[in-house]
């Protein structure tokens, strides 16, 4: 694993200020472990109070709108974001995807405005079953990163280090299936010919995280396979219990 590994909590839309007690555990393993970047994703009226509850591990929005303010009800701004204390924001989940008809360009607006405001950002991209098992998936998910992965100057000074990629399978996210390895490998290689071709060497250097059913039995295994730079992970973060073993597979991994 070439670069630090990045390990990425998504409560999505799960938690409440109780679970302040599971961040904190988090944050002292995260402060411990410095060779990993560990992060948490919580809902939005979390963001703030978790920035105050931790010091070590980043914290991040799961969206935020393409405009910086306005007539949106129930939207939240990469300005809002930054403000509460968010360092990064995860864009084109494929759950706001299916959920709420986000678009590529849509993706990549959000991302450009996140990166615009300071924020990092985590691109999702991933295919459908139906689409892996019609021999698809490499294509669909090129052409997720042809048309979500923010461009312009915003883009070029973020790079590498603020910006990354989600490699998601749809059919492996909260289902308990994982991607084979050998999959991954295979999808990671052709998600950096895609960040190649669109940042040019930069686009090497961009951390591609694998996502789907990630926990402590399987993370050694993925977070070790070529071209993996990190984990995004859903279920097994909403307890320290099962995602600090995840964050210790990462160090591990950068030992090996
Ligand atoms: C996710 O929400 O990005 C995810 C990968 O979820 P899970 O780990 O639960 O599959």
């Amino acid at each position: 694993m070439p670069h630090r590994p990045y390990i990425v909590g998504n409560w999505k839309m799960n938690g409440s200020r109780a679970m302040l007690a599971e961040a904190r555990a988090i944050d002292r393993a995260a402060a411990r472990l410095t060779d990993v970047q560990v992060a948490l994703a919580p809902p939005f009226p979390l963001i703030a109070a978790l920035r105050e509850a931790v010091t070590a591990m980043g914290v991040g929005g799961q969206d935020c709108h393409q405009q910086p303010k306005g007539a949106h009800t129930g939207d939240v701004s990469a300005p809002m974001l930054a403000d509460a204390g968010a360092d990064f924001v995860i864009v084109g989940h494929s759950e706001r995807r299916a959920d709420h008809g986000e678009t590529d360009a849509l993706v990549r607006a959000k991302a450009e405005a996140a990166l615009a405001s300071g924020l990092a950002v985590i691109v999702c991209v991933g295919e459908t079953l139906a689409q892996r098992d019609a021999a698809q998936a490499e294509v669909v998910v090129a052409a997720q990163l042809d048309g979500s992965l923010p461009q312009g100057e915003s883009a070029v000074a973020a790079l590498p280090g603020k910006i990354a990629v989600a490699y998601e399978p749809v059919w492996a996210i909260g289902t308990g299936r994982v991607a084979a390895v050998e999959d991954v490998v295979i999808m990671h290689r052709a998600v950096r010919a895609r960040l190649v071709a669109a940042y040019g060497e930069a686009g090497e250097l961009v951390r591609i995280l694998y996502g789907g059913s990630v926990n402590a039995g399987n993370a050694a295994d993925l977070l070790a396979a070529v071209g993996v730079g990190g984990a995004l992970v859903g279920g097994a973060s909403l307890s320290a219990d099962l995602f600090l073993p995840i964050v210790a597979a990462a160090a591990s991994a950068t030992e090996a």
